[in-house]
């Protein structure tokens, strides 16, 4: 559930009329709702409340959606940040996330990422490969501390979702193979400045179907009792984000919070550990959305062209994952039509939607692209030299830039000229 909504034939965000937004602010622009960040926040707290041997930590997945504003807001309901890079650890430090909180999850992380996130007192890190348990140890004992870690499993199960965010196959890069896993923290544990703790699995996104993680889950139980048989203290169960939300109103809705929390309630009993969340798409998923206008329609030869200015730049899902998201005129005028939905980029795939029926829409309506507060923003780009897309956030009445739209001379002047073609130094 979110809270966007009409009033008076007007789609609002919260108490605040988008076009509001879309006039003061220009387009294409986020918009982000603190409310249904807040009521996602709750209704995943409750879902989850109990299971494990306390309270569970949900730690949110930066990579969905790092504005320093969302974050701030989840750090102030008290959740935790799955970081996968120097740059959202930072991040999720400079929002006010504390750091015995932070997961460092990643398949590559370096041995300045390593440092830096020992040095913050991380609260573990979920490593990925022998190699990596060698690398931390070093980086450990050469500043004197101690990493408290897991091990990613991979347990090789097939997640049944889109193959870019399918992470738990044998051949996917993620996770030590499960029939690795005793080598692996056998090898750890002899390894100095680590403190073996952990285990975790993320086996992708946009799960649609609970029976995959719940396989994957029966795996991880019978991992840890086999562990802690060889003598191996797992206190921690990760258990990763990846639950689906939806996106298509005419698809199935998937699985609730509810009804995840009872499975992982069932699969879990007996663990005695502390369980970790990593959901990021749940959280902020229909918190956002994607504001657009219309710049003009183009005929086609079957359906016509709706050329918005938001483009594969701002929202990259249609293109990368041939994702669908609804799309809703602001003020609509109660007609209807077909067509497809393009940005200006020169690539084909710069495609949001073909052949959609839709509200009927001219030259200068505001359009929103529905459930685009995860992976939307934060995936944006300059490409054909667009400036990376503005951010606002809404509370009830209030709202608030939170991130400015880039000037284009600020682009340009992040190029410099090699001496031979400047003419000042040449
Ligand atoms: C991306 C990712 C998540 C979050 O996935 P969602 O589908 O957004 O919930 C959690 N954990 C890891 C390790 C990830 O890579």
């Amino acid at each position: 559930m979110d809270h966007f909504d009409y009033r008076d034939g007007a789609l609002f965000a919260e108490d605040v009329a988008l076009n509001a937004i879309a006039d003061a602010v220009g387009t294409p622009v986020y918009v982000y709702s603190t409310a249904t960040i807040e009521r996602h926040v709750r209704v995943f707290r409750e879902a989850v409340a109990g299971a494990g041997n306390g309270d569970p930590l949900i730690a949110f997945a930066v990579k969905a959606n790092p504005n320093r504003a969302v974050l701030a807001t989840l750090a102030r309901a008290g959740l935790g940040a799955d970081v996968v890079s120097a740059g959202e650890l930072m991040r999720a430090r400079a929002a006010g996330v504390p750091a015995d909180r932070i997961v460092f999850s990643g398949v590559g992380k370096t041995a300045a990422e390593m440092a830096l996130a020992l040095r913050e007192g991380i609260g573990q890190f979920n490593l990925e490969s022998e190699p990596e348990a060698e690398m931390l140890s070093q980086v450990a004992v050469g500043l004197g501390l101690t990493a408290p870690v897991a091990f990613r499993i991979n347990p090789n199960v097939e997640a049944g979702t889109h193959a870019k965010i399918s992470t738990g196959g044998s051949e996917d890069k993620f996770g030590v193979a499960y029939d690795r896993a005793m080598a692996a923290y056998d090898l750890a544990r002899s390894l100095p400045g680590l403190n073996v703790r952990g285990i975790a699995v993320h086996i992708g996104s946009q799960l649609t179907d609970l029976a995959p993680s719940r396989a994957a889950f029966l795996r991880i139980g019978g991992l840890i009792a086999s562990l802690r048989a060889a003598g191996h203290a797992i206190v921690s169960a990760d258990l990763g984000g990846g639950l689906g939300v939806p996106y298509d109103p005419s698809l199935p809705v998937p699985p609730s919070p509810a009804a995840y929390g009872e499975m992982v309630r069932e699969v879990t009993a007996g663990w005695d550990v502390r369980l970790v969340f990593e959901p990021g798409r749940l959280i902020v998923g229909n918190a956002g959305v994607l504001l657009t206008r219309v710049i003009r329609v183009k005929p086609g030869v079957t359906y016509p062209f709706v050329i918005v200015d938001a483009a594969m730049n701002d929202l990259l899902r249609p293109s990368l994952y041939d994702a669908w998201h609804d799309v809703r005129a602001v003020e609509p005028s109660g007609e209807r039509f077909t067509a497809h939905i393009v940005g200006p980029i020169c690539e084909s795939g710069d495609t949001f939607a073909k052949g959609r029926e839709m509200d009927r829409v001219h030259s200068g309506d505001t359009v929103g692209f529905m459930t685009a507060g995860a992976y939307g923003a934060t995936m944006a780009s300059t490409y054909n030299s667009r400036a990376l897309t503005p951010e606002v956030m809404v509370s009830g009445d209030k709202w608030a830039v939170v991130r400015e739209r880039q000037p284009l001379e600020a682009l340009i002047a992040a190029d410099s000229l090699p001496p031979w073609l400047d003419e000042e130094t040449a």
